[in-house]
């Protein structure tokens, strides 16, 4: 399993004008030579953390998430036989501290906390046993979500895949134990989720693996696993914060996006 892995937490940000990864750890970057899914060789240069803008802590080429996947979040609906899968664009993900824009031909725009895995390496037809070996780690998403839309899109195009919809961050975390993290979302400091993920019906090794069958994952790319409990409008200039235990507080402010 993961947990048996190095708890280490590694971030993307910018410095100097400059993009760089690296492994945070109280408060210091040690920067890396390159991307840690390729390589953790380590410069041996470091960096305050108060010192960077923290970037989205990857560049996916696929944006993959599950939807209804908590009971809590079903609300009368039917328990799903199936993992529900969709899929966003890497266009949608931004970073900690960015700002989520609302379109402005819609005002209902629901926040959604989720535990986010990254695969580390190419994933095609793996088993949900060999699911593990395959994750580089964990991090922490908004699957920001227009609920109109998402009645009226095919495929939720804009519903889900609209620019700054997929808030992730703020680190890449490796070595947890990802079947039970508990999930915090607030509104302007206000709790509206709180529950682990224990509580997924579809867990990650399973999702992984069901995903696989269809689709290559490559290295970098992530899932949404599900948002538990329930939403509600975020406006703009409301902050919301997802927080999961060992990964970090994802804070973003709301704004409003003009018609240019
Ligand atoms: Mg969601």
């Amino acid at each position: 399993m993961a947990q048996e892995r190095v708890c280490q937490r590694f971030v993307r940000y910018a410095a100097r004008g400059q993009e760089a990864h690296g492994i945070l750890d109280d408060g210091i970057i040690r920067t890396l030579e390159k991307d840690p899914l390729s390589s953790a060789r380590e410069t041996g240069e470091s960096t305050p953390i108060g010192d960077v803008r923290l970037l989205a802590p990857c560049k996916p080429s696929k944006v993959i998430a599950i939807g209804l996947n908590y009971h809590s979040h079903l609300r009368g609906r039917p328990v799903p036989e199936q993992i529900g899968v969709f899929s966003m664009f890497p266009t949608s993900i931004i970073g900690p501290g960015d700002q989520i824009v609302i379109p402005p031909d819609t005002d209902n725009v629901h926040y959604e906390g989720e535990l986010v895995v990254v695969i580390g390496k190419k994933t095609k037809n793996v088993s949900p046993a060999d699911a593990p070996d395959h994750i580089f780690g964990v991090t922490a998403g908004n699957d920001v979500s227009e609920r109109a839309w998402q009645r009226d899109d095919l495929q939720w195009f804009r519903a889900k895949g609209s620019d700054t919809f997929a808030p992730l961050g703020p680190a890449i975390v490796t070595g947890l134990d990802y079947d039970d993290l508990m999930i915090e979302t607030r509104l302007n400091g206000e709790v509206r989720q709180h529950e682990s993920t224990a509580d997924l019906i579809f867990c990650v090794d399973e999702i992984v693996s069901y995903v696989s069958r269809y689709v290559t994952l490559l290295p970098g790319d992530v899932i949404f696993t599900g948002t538990p409990g329930t939403t509600s409008e975020m406006r703009a200039g409301d902050t919301v914060e997802v927080e999961i235990d060992g990964i970090g507080v994802l804070r973003n402010e709301v704004v409003g996006g003009s018609m240019a």
